[in-house]
């Protein structure tokens, strides 16, 4: 049988191209959910790492602000100390004063009294700043406290949430694994070629897509727009199809729509067992 374009493959063996088409859609399908899950899980982890990196940056930070309230604490305390020995201080000028001998001498000992009751003023006003500071700080370390509580709290949840999703994932990935397998099995059965092309092509393309179907009369894979009258072709399912730009294999929308929809059937039927299981 002679074909008429490069593009055009001979039906071969016992198989329809329907057949070979739904075969190779259908490790298609597999394929892009196995992608699915495997992102499923991609963020997760992320999410998980950024939580303990936030926790471990606000104890630091905690750390830290207990450090500066114990030096202010310790600078509170020796200027409180200071304080009390001026005061002693003027006590005594201050009985110095009543027995004063010479107008000299009582001149001398009221300056040194205006002296300490000014450095007193000066050591009150720092003592109030310090307590502010203080106190400042305080809030600080609740705050900083309740965060770190808040988050603690988030990364159990999340780390719950990703222990749930690995262990359902991997069953998921196992029985897709499987399914992949078989489906791998039932095209090579049928045609060898065609399977590897498959695989050729998927390798090639970021989007791992290797058989695609028609988006608004451009090809799903490079969006390269595709003649109505190789869209029809596509259609009567009489040849298999590749795209001239791009070389990703063509299917029918409704074709791929019945593969898609059976597929979802495995899987939700797949989900339903898990459940009951557990
Ligand atoms: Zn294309």
């Amino acid at each position: 049988m002679a074909t008429k374009e490069t593009t055009k493959e001979a039906v071969g063996g016992q198989a329809t191209v329907e057949q070979k088409l739904r075969l190779i859609y259908k490790v298609q399908v597999i394929d892009s959910r196995l992608a699915e899950v495997e992102n499923l899980k991609g963020e997760l982890p992320l999410e998980v790492r950024d939580l303990r990196d936030e926790i471990e940056g606000l104890h630091k930070r905690l750390e830290k602000l207990n450090e500066e309230k114990k030096r202010l604490e310790k600078e509170l305390s020796n200027e409180q100390n200071k304080k009390e020995e001026l005061k002693i201080k003027l006590q005594r000028l201050q009985e110095k004063l009543k027995d004063a001998q010479t107008a000299k001498e009582y001149n001398t000992f009221e300056k040194g009294i205006e002296d300490l009751k000014l450095d007193i003023q000066l050591s009150e006003k720092h003592i109030n700043e310090l307590s502010q500071e203080i106190k400042t700080i305080e809030e600080k370390i609740k705050e900083t406290q309740e965060k770190i509580q808040e988050l603690q709290k988030k990364l159990e949840e999340k780390e719950k949430e990703l222990e749930s999703v690995i262990a359902e994932t991997e069953k998921e990935e196992n029985f897709l694994k499987e399914l992949r397998k078989k489906a791998v099995e039932d095209v090579i059965k049928v045609d060898e070629r065609l399977y590897r092309a498959y695989e050729r092509i998927r390798n090639k393309y970021k989007n791992r897509r290797a058989v695609v179907t028609f988006e608004r009369s451009a090809c799903g894979g490079c969006y390269m727009w595709v003649p109505p009258q190789r869209q029809l072709e596509v259609r009567k399912r009489d040849a298999i199809y590749t795209c001239e730009n791009c070389g990703r294999i063509f299917i029918d929308e409704e074709l791929a729509h019945e593969v898609e929809k059976e597929f979802e059937e495995i899987l939700k039927q797949f989900h339903k067992e898990i459940e009951h299981k557990e």
